[in-house]
């Protein structure tokens, strides 16, 4: 374990600060997934891999029914009673629309109350206040801080700061971390995985690009080892995957599930390709995964583009590129990292393709010709995000299970579940 003497002189103030929690930060996720927790459920939302499969289950259940009681007036006002006395803090100091929009919106669904903060010129920071002294300051006024931040590990700093607290006997509150440098966005990830779950229940049109139930996709559509769930499938990321976050916490999810293989489709760069951090947890879990520099290359006797059952694409995130890459970059060939119709035609019929958003209109990692092709699924992931945020709220503050209550007496009998 290495520890703040062995680290890397910090540089910049924000290293320094995060030095705090150094030997705490550098410990295995395993060792640091309890502290995450309080009487067995999740307490600070921080990194995908403090997440198990029964709790996505579970979560992905609650927004499904989240989902179907917001299609009614009577079950709107069900759930804005759930948490009207709470409040959350938006503390975004990095671009956001989708992540800050649906957390708000997710958090009114539930009658939360929100404010924000997202720029951090307006704060006290610029007369010198730490930002651990900021959050403590929100843990004041609010229930819950949602905070997205250029810096890796701020959220899970915060979330140590506020187990503190607590055990002083201080006021702290549950953190969320949505997006933190280019390391990890778990609820980006929640939401990616809700979809994939959705898609591979083969149930729902509007969530399976083949309209085909499973059985006519088996038999006269010849992909015979078909079966429903995230097992067993080949999942396809394309673009930035050494700084995509969004790559880095939905690998670790995918990574829990039997016999999931990952293709990392990229350039071969040492600020693109996967980062040796992300290889290593990979080879931990004992997950199969392949890196390819073209959708062209080969898996298992064919192309991958045409292996795939589900494509997961990214945009590069040049807002992170340094100077020192310049002229590196400026020779790949981008074009292969970009979808076209030609390429979606070849994919599997019930493939769906996702995209974290944005996308880069410049770049065309998916041009919009492909929207309206069944496989298209990034709008509706989009709109996912909204459910599973008010799911993973509703199990911070301990209201899942009234929820499930009220949806077994007043909904199983007069609706359909995948309605
Ligand atoms: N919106 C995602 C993120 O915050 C993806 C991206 O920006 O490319 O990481």
């Amino acid at each position: 374990m290495s520890t703040a003497s062995t680290m890397k002189r910090p540089k910049t103030q924000d290293e320094r600060d995060l030095l705090l929690y150094d030997s705490r930060l550098q410990r295995p996720i395993r060792m640091k997934t309890p502290e995450l927790e309080r009487d067995g459920r999740i307490r600070h939302a921080i990194f995908s891999g403090q997440f198990t499969v029964p709790f996505l289950e579970e979560l992905a259940g609650i927004a499904d029914m989240i989902r179907l009681m917001s299609k009614s007036r009577a079950g709107q006002d069900f759930l804005i009673n759930l948490l009207p006395h709470k409040r959350a803090m938006l503390y975004f100091t990095q671009p956001s629309t989708r992540t800050f929009l649906s957390f708000m919106a997710a958090c009114q669904v539930l009658g939360m109350s929100c404010n924000e903060v997202r720029d951090p010129s307006t704060s006290s920071e610029t007369k010198g206040e730490t930002r651990f002294d900021s959050i403590r300051m929100f843990s004041s006024y609010f229930d819950v801080v949602i905070m997205r931040s250029p810096i890796a590990r701020l959220a899970e700093s915060c979330a140590y700061l506020m187990n503190d607290l607590d055990s002083s006997g201080s006021r702290s509150v549950p953190i969320v971390n949505a997006g933190s440098g280019a390391d990890e966005h778990p609820t980006q990830a929640l939401l990616d995985i809700y979809t994939l779950q959705r898609s591979f229940q083969f149930a729902n049109p509007k969530d399976s690009p083949s309209s085909n139930k499973l059985d006519e996709l088996r038999e006269r559509k010849g992909y015979d080892g078909l079966t429903k769930g995230l097992a067993h499938k080949t999942i396809g990321f394309c673009g930035d995957i050494g700084r995509g976050r969004t790559v880095r916490s939905l690998a670790m999810l995918l990574a829990l599930y039997e016999d999931v293989r990952l293709v990392f489709v990229g350039p071969d760069h040492p600020t693109l390709a996967m980062r040796e951090d992300m290889r290593e947890r990979l080879v931990d879990r004992n997950v199969r995964f392949y890196e390819m520099d073209s959708f062209e290359d080969s898996l298992d006797g064919r192309p991958v583009i045409e292996q795939l059952d589900a494509l997961y694409m990214t945009r590069i995130q040049k807002e992170h590129n340094n100077a020192a890459d310049t002229d590196s970059l400026a020779t790949i060939d981008f074009s292969k990292y970009c979808l076209t119709p030609e390429l979606v035609s070849r994919m599997k019929e019930y493939a769906p393709i996702l995209h974290p958003f944005p996308r880069d209109q410049h770049f065309g990692e998916i041009p919009p010709e492909i929207d309206n092709d069944p496989r298209a699924m990034y709008f509706r992931q989009a709109r996912n995000g909204m459910w599973i945020r008010a799911a993973l709220l509703a199990h911070v503050f301990d209201v899942d299970r009234l929820i499930s209550r009220h949806f077994l007496t007043e909904y199983v009998e007069r609706h359909h579940y995948n309605e």
